[in-house]
């Protein structure tokens, strides 16, 4: 769920603040002071809106904090009109926007939107591949899973390591040294005979007909190729 820490000592605009972020469908967490705000911060924190005067830490010293805890949140700051050389530290403490008071719902709502499609956009970006399609098949790789026409698979971590390969190397003759040295590492070269035995038993599980295999293909003198 969209998550946003809410830092503001005035209980006024805090209570105005976090009502229209409710209403807009946004969770809140709210915070009295920076300390509170520092103890109250966790991973699920999307983004932060901080005042910038705040008693004890201030919101700039806030701000830093924050960014060095997580590089890629949303920060917004609230400002008086009057702190324009603030907004400008601000921004160079890391903050992404600032937002002046007095400001109206629709105006935050709309900046926090907008900070929120560029930190979902960013961090889908830095995501690693989590999918390979391969015909019918679908690996999953952070839950180490592979479907075959929306089937799960029962497979070893071998098995699976196996697949992958193939899956990575699609309509290429892979021999068995090669399939080998990248499943079981190198302390297994010489005993390639393993191969054999676990694509017998992967050709079990994943074929149609294991005896006449339409996917891990044997080429005869070298080692297997993978079809999907
Ligand atoms: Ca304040």
């Amino acid at each position: 769920m969209k998550t946003v820490l809410v830092c503001e000592d005035e209980v006024a605009i805090r209570d105005f603040v976090v009502i229209n972020l409710t209403y807009a469908g946004f969770r809140v967490i709210e915070a009295g002071s920076a300390e509170e705000a520092l103890e109250r911060f966790d991973s699920s924190v999307d983004m932060a809106l901080l005042d910038i005067m705040l008693p004890g830490m201030d919101g700039l010293t806030l701000c830093r904090t924050l960014r060095e805890k997580s590089e890629d949140m949303g920060i917004i700051m609230l400002s008086a009109r009057t702190q324009e050389q603030e907004k400008i530290d601000a921004l160079r403490m890391g903050a992404d926007d600032y937002v002046t008071k007095p400001f109206s719902p629709s105006e935050l709502i709309a900046r926090i939107e907008a900070l929120y499609r560029r930190v979902a956009a960013a961090r889908e970006q830095k995501q690693p591949v989590e999918e390979i399609c391969s015909g019918s098949f679908v690996l999953n790789a952070r839950m180490r899973t592979v479907t075959k026409n929306d089937r799960l698979l029962d497979l070893t971590q071998v098995e699976y390591q196996m697949l992958y390969f193939f899956f990575q190397n699609p309509d290429r003759p892979l021999d068995r040294t090669e399939i080998l040295r990248h499943v079981w590492g190198d302390a297994y070269i010489g005993a390639e005979k393993i191969v054999d035995v676990n694509v017998r038993r992967l050709r079990i599980k994943i074929e149609d007909d294991p005896s006449a295999p339409a996917h891990i293909r044997t080429v005869w003198g070298h080692g297997y190729q993978w079809s999907a």
